[in-house]
């Protein structure tokens, strides 16, 4: 899978992710409404049967009640307006003490009535007719419909219920929907650092790309002048210029391999391949190593098992990575430098192995050599410079070859690295 389709399915797995939970979380509000109506309807039938109890009997409540629908107003010495007004308040103010006895602190109006539905008492406060309203009709006995001869039912009509049920349960519902919230809002910001990081990665890039090419000109010229130097000058200069050139040779190399890991941060899963036979160029990579022992007095043995090593790759990129293995044997070391380059053929692999008898790496740096710019850190032991890229890019060029790089080391004894590539039938 190439990185974009990566990212389209993570971003489709993100997408799911939140909608799952927003889903399940309205099935839970559900459910929990359901329950919350469930004990709704319990509570309003226990305070129900209170409410039908008191009501019932003969009592202040329904001495004044009575009084009012009855529109007798000789007890009271108050107009039938005023005893009206006030039984309903009173009334009013007994169911609400009930409910709230049953935990129901919701609002709610009443209207006493007849079957042939005379209105006799209503509740202080009343609903536009449009409101959708539950109703709870409680037929009345005992004293009230005594006095009217008639059956009496009152009704308690209650509005808006699930918004009253969502305000109980907002202790579930507004944390949960909190908590969605701050998920999205931290995915997001990973999501928009993690595109910043990569941005930059991109600009610092080119930014080195470009630079390197700008050094590449003068470092170039350079390297003529000095060798055109070299060859004029004769007397004491002369080791002068030659130590010139040799940092210039240097230079160039640097830059190259700086140049080298940026083209392939571009094309990152493409260099071009051929099928060669790989044996002839690590002859010539020995050969040309062999001299530089000599000169700088290593110690080196090399062996190559086998003859035809069929690899389909680019001999070029292989070659550096090797070098570059080679050259780290050479910077890590001691005193007495001994390297051996080991080639051989395993099953159908080909194992290219660069045994040193250096610094060696500890097991935790192990862990992040290959990573781009990391470096041992040296302390005041040794001063070797350097950029920390060889590594990852010897780890890039052998992945584009399918194939693998290890690397075995004991601190303060030596480091192997062994890479090994799949080889391909031999058709010779
Ligand atoms: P550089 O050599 O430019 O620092 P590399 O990617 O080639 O970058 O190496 C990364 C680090 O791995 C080096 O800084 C060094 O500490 C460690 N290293 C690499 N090769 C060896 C080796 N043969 N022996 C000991 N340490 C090594």
């Amino acid at each position: 899978m190439n990185g974009k389709k990566f990212h389209i399915v993570i971003f489709i797995i993100f997408i799911i992710s939140i909608i799952g939970i927003a889903i399940v979380q309205y099935q839970y509000l559900r459910i929990g409404l359901n329950l919350a109506k469930v004990q709704f309807n319990q509570k309003i039938g226990l305070a129900v049967n209170e409410i039908k109890e008191v009501l019932g009997q003969s009592n202040e409540l329904t001495f004044l009640v009575g009084k009012a629908i009855t529109k007798d107003d000789t007890y009271f010495k108050l107009s039938i307006d005023s005893v009206y007004d006030a039984s309903s308040y009173f009334l009013n103010d007994f169911l609400k003490e009930k409910l709230l006895q049953q935990g129901i602190k919701s609002e709610f109006t009443y209207t006493l009535y007849t079957k042939d539905t005379t209105e006799y008492l209503l509740s202080p406060k009343s609903y536009n007719n449009e409101d959708t309203l539950l109703k709870y009709q409680i037929v009345l006995d005992g004293y009230l419909p005594s006095l009217v001869k008639k059956r009496l039912i009152l009704e308690l009509q209650f509005k808006n219920l699930n918004k009253y049920f969502l305000s109980q349960l907002n202790g579930l519902t507004i944390p949960s929907l909190l908590f969605i919230v701050a998920i999205l809002f931290v995915i997001i910001w990973v999501l928009k650092s993690f595109y910043w990081q990569k941005n930059l990665i991109t600009i610092t890039n080119e930014f080195i790309n470009n630079l390197t090419h700008e050094l590449k000109t003068p470092v170039f010229s350079i390297g003529i002048a000095s060798k055109i130097l070299l060859e004029k000058t004769e007397n004491e200069n002369k080791e002068l210029v030659s130590l010139i050139r040799s940092q210039v040779d240097k230079l160039k190399n640097q830059i190259e391999k700086v140049l080298e890991l940026a083209s392939l941060e571009g094309k990152r899963n493409f260099i071009e391949r051929k099928v060669i036979d790989f044996n002839p160029v690590i002859i010539n990579l020995i050969k040309d190593f062999k001299k530089i022992a000599t000169m700088e007095n290593i110690q080196f043995l090399s062996e190559v098992k086998g003859e035809i090593y069929m690899l389909n790759c680019n001999s070029y990129h292989l070659e550096n990575a090797i070098n570059g293995l080679l050259e780290n044997a050479k910077k890590y070391s001691n005193e007495k430098i001994e390297i051996a380059l080991l080639v051989f053929q395993e099953e159908k692999r080909l194992i290219i192995s660069v045994k040193d008898n250096g610094i060696g790496i500890s097991d935790n740096d192990k862990k992040n050599i290959f990573d781009k710019y990391y470096r041992v850190s040296s302390g005041d032991v040794h001063n070797v410079k350097g950029y920390g890229l060889g590594l990852n890019y010897a780890k890039r060029i052998v992945k584009l070859h399918k194939g693998k790089i290890t690397v075995k080391s004991t601190l303060g004894q030596g480091s192997e690295f062994i890479i090994s590539l799949p080889l391909i039938k031999n058709e010779k």
